[in-house]
């Protein structure tokens, strides 16, 4: 069996894919979750640890049972309209429990720690391409906790010598190629499968959030990378700090922006079905374009991503949402 590996929020939609990315590359991936908002049937290739990041004493445990070589902290609360509703619920559980999971790396000797955050933590910054450089302002709650989960990793870094690798992804889509798993959310907020579920006809319409952003049609631009190849840079990060490389922080998107409206129009192309569709109000807390310059992660990684073309995304994610899906 290979090097362990804690991957926190393994059972959710990018932390699955990490683990299968992990075992393919010959690491041995542990799975921490509490199950909020993942899923059992998505632990596939080792062990689950049912427990919350809230409980300093079950991270402990998890570490000493298995000894791990590297932690990849996924597990967090992810969505930006109910960070601006309940915010307090992101401060203390995504900041919570990153600490509480740094505190017990450095108490176990745990060297390296591998983290999502998110263009969330840049905020609305324009029509800029973003950089590792760009200055983060975040204007919801969801960004801000994730950028406080950074400076938590400098710092302990820093202090302790926790090494990290930070990737900010942009926004993730499509789902294994191998139909293995790929994404379901209770509820779901995500554009590509509340889109798919209209064009299914198992929801009666697709809202969309606003068409006067002061982008060419409207409609907010985003920068999709597709779940397998976000999957794949984490195995690279990780590749990255055992070799002793020291710490690094890479944006993972496409380099290129699509709007609603056009991601809308691939659907079509792949589906050869029209989406029912229903114009609504903005979602508070929605930057109008967050578009990735991702040169870093390829030059300096050797990152090539495979699969994202919005079409690829679409129908990867088409092909499993004809699947049965998880049911518990
Ligand atoms: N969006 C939309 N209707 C929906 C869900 C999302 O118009 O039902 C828009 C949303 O405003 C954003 C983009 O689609 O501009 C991507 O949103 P998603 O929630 O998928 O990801 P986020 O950008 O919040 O990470």
């Amino acid at each position: 069996m290979g090097e362990c590996v804690l991957v926190t929020g393994g059972a959710g939609y990018v932390g699955a894919h990490a683990c299968k990315a992990l075992a393919k590359a010959g690491f041995q991936p542990v799975v921490f979750d509490n199950l909020a908002t993942g899923w059992a049937e998505a632990v596939k290739w080792g062990p689950l640890v049912q427990a919350d990041l809230m409980d300093r004493a079950a991270i402990d445990r998890a570490l000493a049972d298995y000894r791990p070589v590297a932690v990849m902290h996924f597990a967090a609360l992810s969505l930006v309209g109910e960070s601006m509703k309940d915010p307090g619920l992101y401060w203390r559980v995504n900041v919570g429990g990153a600490l509480n999971l740094a505190e017990a790396c450095v108490a176990a000797g745990v060297k390296n720690f591998v983290f999502s955050s998110t263009c969330a933590t840049y905020g609305d910054q324009d029509g800029v391409m973003l950089t590792e450089d760009t200055a983060q302002h975040p204007i919801n709650a969801y960004g801000g906790s994730k950028l406080a989960i950074e400076h938590i990793l400098r710092d302990y870094s820093a202090a302790h010598g926790l090494n990290h690798v930070i990737f900010r992804y942009f926004n993730v889509a499509g789902a294994d190629p191998e139909g293995e798993i790929g994404e379901q959310h209770r509820p779901e907020t995500h554009l590509i499968p509340l889109m798919l579920e209209a064009v299914a006809g198992t929801r009666p319409a697709l809202t969309v959030f606003g068409t006067d952003y002061p982008t060419p049609d409207g409609t907010c631009v985003r920068d999709y990378v597709h779940v397998s190849d976000l999957a794949a840079a984490h195995v690279l990060g990780l590749r990255r700090l055992l070799a002793g490389q020291g710490n690094g922080v890479f944006c993972l998107g496409s380099g290129r922006g699509f709007s609603v409206r056009e991601v809308i129009d691939a659907s079509r192309a792949v589906t050869n079905r029209e989406v029912p569709v229903v114009i609504g109000a903005r979602r508070p807390g929605d930057a109008a374009a967050l578009v990735s310059s991702s040169t870093l992660a390829i030059t300096d990684l050797g990152w090539e991503p495979q699969r994202s073309t919005l079409r690829q995304m679409i129908g990867d994610a088409w092909a499993w949402a004809q699947k049965p899906g998880y049911s518990r």
